[in-house]
């Protein structure tokens, strides 16, 4: 068994078996896919220290950094359930779809989140050409162009708030007939002289001229109209999902389905961590992640020389 199994190989599991395996102890990181969104992810402005970089290059070095320590890497093994420990200093279990199973005194859960989709055509082929879904990530790459925001929830609101302030114009389109955010947000995006707010809007077609984005069609819900936006980006703000799912009925879940965890990083369950984009740590970041990552693996030996 291993002392520390890792699940998810981004950022914040990286981190993590990284911190781990650095104590000199049995350290395994199993991952759907090692690098996570970051592998999505084109230029990277705010990994602080490197002034610019590129997702799968971020990717190679995390992996090279792991594998500095041998760290027992598996990858493309996605996790279908997790059993903990039946009794207090036991080992907790974890299942994969492959059929393997893998035994841990402690387990660190960094399975990451994944944006909502619009699913509309044109979608995927202008992504990261126009689509993006990360306000503080990409939001100076559109400065002084025009902008959209999908969602008119308190994620969408502050997106637009923010972006406000970088580009020349942002509309943002709501498919029902008012706003989700709270009122104060509202408040602050309706004194904002280059916001426009259009409801009742259904988001049909992402259009490009081949290499970047060019449109934004939309129905409007009452009159069945389209119509057509120019602009150069659409900021897709209608949910992150966390990948919890093979955790329900395990460790507690907010109503989001994040993984709830405390200052160390500890989940309901002794024993048994998480960190990064899967738990409820508010901003989703990169460099949150890595440090939530070390976090949850530091606790992690704090619990395995206070339990053995
Ligand atoms: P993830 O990166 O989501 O990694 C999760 C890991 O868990 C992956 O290895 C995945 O395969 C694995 N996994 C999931 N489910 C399972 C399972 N059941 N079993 C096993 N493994 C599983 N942040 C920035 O700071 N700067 C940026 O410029 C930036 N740009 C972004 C651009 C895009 C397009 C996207 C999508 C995100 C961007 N982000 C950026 C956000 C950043 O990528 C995330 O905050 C960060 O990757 C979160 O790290 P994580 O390790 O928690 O999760």
């Amino acid at each position: 068994p291993f002392e520390v199994l890792v699940i998810g190989g981004g950022p914040a599991g990286a981190a993590a078996a990284i911190y781990a395996a650095r104590k000199g102890i049995r350290t395994g990181i199993a991952a759907e896919r090692f690098g996570g969104q970051v592998m999505d992810t084109l230029s990277i402005e705010n990994f602080i220290s490197v002034k610019e970089t590129e997702g799968p290059k971020l990717v190679r070095a995390m992996e090279e950094h792991v594998r500095e320590y041998g760290v027992d890497i598996m990858n493309l093994q996605r996790a279908s359930r997790l059993v903990p420990a039946s009794k207090k200093g036991g080992l907790h279990s974890v299942e994969f779809e492959s059929g393997g199973k893998l035994s841990a005194k402690t387990v660190i859960m960094a399975t990451g989140a994944r944006w909502r989709e619009m699913n509309v055509p044109g979608e995927q082929e202008y992504r990261t050409r126009g689509v993006a879904y990360c306000p503080h990530c990409d939001g100076p790459l559109f400065k002084g162009k025009r902008v959209a925001v999908i969602g008119g929830g308190n994620s969408g609101v502050e997106a637009a708030i923010d972006l406000a302030g970088i580009v020349a114009s942002v509309t943002l389109l709501e498919f029902d007939t008012k706003l989700r955010a709270d009122e104060v947000l509202q408040a602050k995006l309706n004194s904002l002289p280059n916001v426009t707010v259009i409801k009742n809007a259904l988001t049909t077609e992402v259009k490009g001229d081949g290499s970047k984005v060019t449109a934004l069609v939309y129905q409007d819900r009452a009159t069945e109209e389209l119509h057509e936006l120019e602009l150069e980006g659409i900021f897709v703000q209608i949910g992150l999902l966390p990948n919890s799912e093979w955790l329900k009925d395990t460790v507690a879940l907010s109503d989001r389905g994040e993984i709830e965890i405390n200052a160390q990083c500890a989940t309901n369950i002794p024993g048994i961590f998480a960190c990064g984009d899967v738990t409820n740590v508010p901003y989703k970041q990169i460099i949150i992640a890595m440090g939530e990552g070390a976090k949850a693996s530091l606790s992690a030996f704090d619990h395995i020389i206070r339990t053995s």
